[in-house]
């Protein structure tokens, strides 16, 4: 059991927490859940990862492109203003799968998976 405010960890059995008086629940909520765009007009996109490397985003637009998956760059032109602020790649929820596969062997110079498996159960 945890205290979803100051995330002490108790024994089972307990319902409250001893310093703030909150109520413990089960399982503290996940850090990092996986951002959706909901302005997305027909699919839900799901970020994969970030980049702040433009051999990166070639090397991934090439990729994609040659399966045919579709996939949203967002901040891609913003690139040759700000290098270090980082491109994000979205995918529709159903291709994540594919292009994790895809890209987990591609070597790229510098980004940050985002998505985490684990946190779709
Ligand atoms: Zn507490």
């Amino acid at each position: 059991m945890f205290c979803p405010k100051c995330k002490a960890e108790y024994r089972a059995g307990f319902t409250r927490c001893a310093d703030c008086g909150e109520n413990l629940v089960e399982q503290l909520p996940s850090e990092e859940p996986p951002v959706r765009d909901k302005h997305a007009d027909n699919a839900e996109l799901v970020q994969i990862l970030t980049t702040s490397d433009m051999t990166d985003v070639i090397t991934i637009k090439s990729i994609l492109d040659s399966e045919g998956i579709e996939y949203l760059l967002r901040g891609e032109q913003m690139m040759y203003i700000d290098p270090y602020d980082p491109v994000i790649l979205y995918v529709r929820q159903e291709d994540t799968e594919r292009v994790m596969a895809l890209l987990k062997d591609v070597k790229l110079n510098y980004f940050r998976f985002i998505f985490h498996k684990d946190q779709y159960k």
